[in-house]
């Protein structure tokens, strides 16, 4: 039977005297959770932010509507784009992370003990500031003396920073809006000249089940400042497919997906990563490789 065209379904509904929140992943497909407090809610000049508790996910962090993370599964994500280029990098001293108020991507960088700055650019200091109070799994390294928190426009940042970090991680939200620039030509090329010689440049890159089309562009957009471009892939379960990619690239020569990674620091037990889900990350499937090709 073909189904009728049905109106959008509501993003927030009442059930039962139960707040169910949902975020559309396409006009008919989504992901729903159930409410059980909305700890935090601002419309700021950049977006609007809600951080609530839900029922099985523990506490959400949700931007114009999207799901940015959730405690049970944020640290796949944050793993997965910080130790994957700090295992191959030699010395990754000095980390810049773009994006990433919600402190998780800091966190994670900070279990290198090699690592001596780490410096957050976030464009939305309300972020960083909600997410200190309510979400201190994910936050509560943001205060330690190796971390600059600095409020400001990545882009702008960017564009005056020159061969200062050993890594660059760009935890931005979707590229649209305020992030779209995080994934152009010119952005990719100011990227390339704030590392230094050894650099390595990560960043995630949209999921293939839906945004496969963008993952080709944001491919061939980064190629044109870094010789080499690798993907890797990991689970993102409250994503939009509920896979996920990224980018890696470095400044010089070298592929980085071909570099082997070190192990991680001794006593640094991590959930999802490990050196062999580094190796497996980097071998795409046919389908997520047409994109990019
Ligand atoms: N892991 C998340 C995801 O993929 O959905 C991203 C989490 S993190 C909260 C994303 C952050 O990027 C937001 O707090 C947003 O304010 C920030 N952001 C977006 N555009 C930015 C820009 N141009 N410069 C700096 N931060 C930016």
């Amino acid at each position: 039977m073909e189904l009728k065209k049905t109106p959008p379904a509501p993003p927030a509904v009442l059930h039962q005297g139960e707040f169910w929140f949902t975020e559309l992943h396409a006009p008919g497909t989504g992901i729903t959770f159930r409410v059980k407090q909305v700890l935090y809610f601002a419309r700021t000049p950049f977006q609007e932010i809600a951080l609530v508790e839900t029922s099985d996910m523990g506490r959400a962090l949700f931007l114009d509507g999207t799901v940015q993370l959730t405690e049970r599964d944020e640290f796949i994500y944050h793993e997965m784009m910080v130790h994957v280029p700090l295992c191959i990098h030699p010395r990754p001293r000095r980390v810049l992370i773009v994006g990433g108020g919600d402190g998780g991507c800091v966190r994670e960088a900070l279990r290198h003990p090699e690592v001596e700055e780490v410096t957050l650019v976030e464009i939305d200091g309300e972020v960083v500031d909600c997410c200190r109070k309510h979400l201190p799994l994910t936050a509560s390294r943001l205060d330690d003396p190796r971390v600059r928190v600095l409020i400001e426009d990545g882009v702008k940042f960017m564009k005056r920073s020159r061969g200062a970090f050993d890594v660059i991680i760009v935890d931005s939200t979707d590229p649209v809006g305020m992030a779209g620039p995080l994934t152009r030509e010119g952005f990719f090329r100011a990227a390339r000249r704030a590392l230094t010689p050894q650099g390595l440049y990560a960043a995630q890159s949209q999921g293939p089940i839906f945004d496969g089309k963008e993952i080709g562009r944001i491919a061939r957009t980064a190629r044109k400042a870094f010789r080499h471009v690798s993907h890797f892939l990991a689970p993102a379960p409250t994503y939009p497919g509920g896979l996920w990619s990224f980018i890696l690239a470095a400044r010089g020569a070298r592929n980085p997906a071909a570099l082997r990674p070190r192990p991680l620091p001794r006593g640094e037990k991590t959930r999802y990563y490990s050196a062999g889900v580094h190796r497996a990350a980097f071998v795409l499937p046919p389908f997520v490789r047409d994109f990019i090709q």
